[in-house]
Formats: structure tokens, sequence, C-alpha cells
């Protein structure tokens, strides 16, 4: 992995899943069988794509994570290696094979998704804390909530430990028989700096709210710094400090399809925040700042089908981010 001193440096811990898109010409019902087009594989989850999303927005970036012992594995591993992510903290389980997704799409782009974690529910918090120094060596720590839940919790301990801020994407937002805050530790949320959520997750989270307003106040008092939903083409609504809360608008696009742009805007947010971390800006313009960078990578990234290959490089946020400021 390339690296200088003044690049960010992102550790995502998350899943890794062999995306098996297949066109149909409309779902199968129950006991019935489909005749399909052929499929086509593509690297996903969304620890790796927001890996590599991290990695062509110019990041030095790690995935933690874990992969079957199988073609798949290997395959998922070598894309992500060949975008320049660090997977030295992705290991190979023997007993489950890698996580796969079955992406039925039908004519009008409506799709229907099977998914198996497998692999990825063996990432324990054993093997999180074999990666103690990948987490440390970081200025973000950023996870999503398709893995198992201790993990997480443990890796954002280790974070917490070592100074590494903590981004943290609940999505999907787990079952709410689980306890905690509507399904999310309330542990996670404490060692939460910035919390991620659409939308709907917000909703799942806070539980019952007058707005959306109120349900960021009321994540925030959990304890993340900051609270940001994510509205697709209504842009982003985030607060800071438990402050009133502020709109960044969606960059105007032809959007094909929308597939990775919540995984674009989190990597893109979480790589500039690092960035001023580091350069000791993270004050109202520099957050403000790396919302606009999510959202102009959100929006790069319904221009293209697909997630992983729809993840935007940095040249073309600047250029996006350029253009409105007419700079
Ligand atoms: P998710 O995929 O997690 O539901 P969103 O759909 O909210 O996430 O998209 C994340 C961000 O990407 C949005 O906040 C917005 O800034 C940008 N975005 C998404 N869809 C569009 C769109 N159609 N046009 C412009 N920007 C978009």
């Amino acid at each position: 992995m390339a690296s200088n001193p003044d690049q960010a440096r992102l550790c995502v811990l998350g899943s890794i899943i062999m995306d098996m898109v297949v066109p149909v010409p409309r779902f199968a019902r129950p006991g019935e069988t489909v005749l399909a087009g052929s499929p086509r594989r593509h690297p996903g989850g969304k620890g790796a794509n927001q890996a590599v999303a991290a990695a062509r927005l110019g990041a030095a970036a790690s995935l933690i994570g874990t992969v079957g012992d199988d073609a798949d594995g290997r395959a998922m591993m070598a894309a992500i290696a060949g975008e320049g992510v660090d997977v030295i903290g992705v290991a190979v389980d023997n007993a489950e094979p890698t996580g796969t997704a079955v992406v039925s799409v039908a004519p009008g782009g409506e799709n229907s998704i099977l998914a198996s974690a497998a692999a990825n529910l063996r990432l324990t918090p054993e093997r999180v804390r074999a990666c103690r120094g990948v987490i440390g060596a970081a200025d973000v720590l950023l996870m999503q909530l398709e893995v198992p839940l201790g993990a997480v919790v443990e890796a954002a301990r280790l974070a917490r430990e070592a100074g590494t801020a903590v981004v943290l994407n609940a999505a999907p937002v787990p079952e709410a028989g689980n306890g905690g805050v509507g399904g999310v530790p309330a542990e996670l949320l404490a060692m939460t700096d910035v919390l991620i959520v659409n939308e709907s997750e917000a909703a799942a989270i806070a539980g019952p709210v007058q707005d959306l307003n109120q349900g960021l106040a009321r994540l925030a008092g959990y304890g993340p710094r900051v609270v940001i939903a994510t509205l697709g083409e209504r842009g982003v609504r985030y607060s800071v400090d438990r402050g009133v809360a502020s709109e960044v608008e969606a960059f105007a696009v032809e959007a094909v399809d929308s597939t990775g742009a919540g995984d674009a805007f989190v990597a893109a947010f979480a790589v500039r925040w690092a960035e001023h971390q580091a350069a000791q800006a993270l004050d109202a313009m520099g957050i403000l700042d790396a919302v606009c960078w999510g959202a102009a990578a959100g929006a790069l990234a319904t221009r293209t089908a697909g997630a992983m290959p729809a993840m935007p490089r940095r040249g073309e946020v600047v250029g996006m981010l350029r253009r409105t400021d007419g700079g």
C-alpha cells in the first residue's frame, strides 16, 4: 500500500460479499423455477465497498473482515487488494464459505436479494483483537453492521483506547429484539464519534419521533458527536454537538442506479473527516466540508450501475465540488 504522511489512514471493518447478479424475467414464486439470464459476479459487501471507495478517494485504506477458504474468497481478496486496500486484516475461515448474495434483477430494475453472510459471521472479537495494531494506526475506524455486533463493539473499544475516531454506518439495523437502542448496543453508540444512517435506519433506531430533527437529537443523546441522516436525492441532514440540524442539498446528477450511494457517501465523509482531523481542522466548516464530500461522492455513485464499480475517485469528487463552487 503506497502511503505518504499526508494521506488519511482509514481502517474499515465490515462485510465481504460476492454478489451474483442474475437477470430474471420476473421473480420466482414459492415452488416455482424461473429461467434466468447469465449470472455475473461482482465483489461487494458494505465493508469491501467502503474500503475500496476510501482507497479510490486517496486514503491509505485497510480492511478487517473474513472470507471463506474458497475461490470466491480468493477472488474477493485479489479484487480488493488490486484497488490498493491493505488486506492484512482479512482472515480466511475454514468453517464457512465466503459470503454470497444472489441479486435477481427484473426488467425495469427492481431487484430481490438473498444474502448469506456466511464467513462474515466468523468475525469474532478475538480476530478483531488480532488487528489491534491496524486499528490503532488509523485516523478513523469505519464500520457498518453486516458483521457480528460483538466484533464491532470490540473494535470500537480498541479504537477508543488508541485515540482512533469511530465512524459508524449503522446499516443494516439489527433486530430490535437484541435490546439496545433500536437494536444497536447503547455502549456502541457511546463509543461512536460520528453516526451515519439513511432515513429508514434513523427511524428504526430512534423509534417513534415527531420528525427527523427530533430523531437526530434523540440519537445524539446516546453519545455521537455528529449524527448524519442521508436522504437520497433530498440530500443530507446532520447535527453537530446536539446543535440545530443543518442541511446539505444533493448534487444534481443524472442518476441511473442509486446502489452504492450510501457506501460512497460514508467513505468520502470518513476520508475527509480523517484529513481534517490530521490538520486539526475539525470545526464546523471542516465537518460541513466532509458532509459535502460525502454528498458529492454519493451523487457520483448514482451515475454508474452497481456498487463497487460505482465508487468514485478523488479527482471526480474534487471536480464535482469545484463545479458547484463556480471555481
Ligand atoms: P442509502 O443508499 O444508504 O439509502 P442514500 O440513498 O441516502 O443512501 O444516498 C446517500 C447520499 O448520496 C445522499 O445523502 C445524497 O447526498 C447522495 N445521493 C443519493 N441519491 C442521489 C441522487 N439521486 N442524486 C443526487 N445525490 C444522491
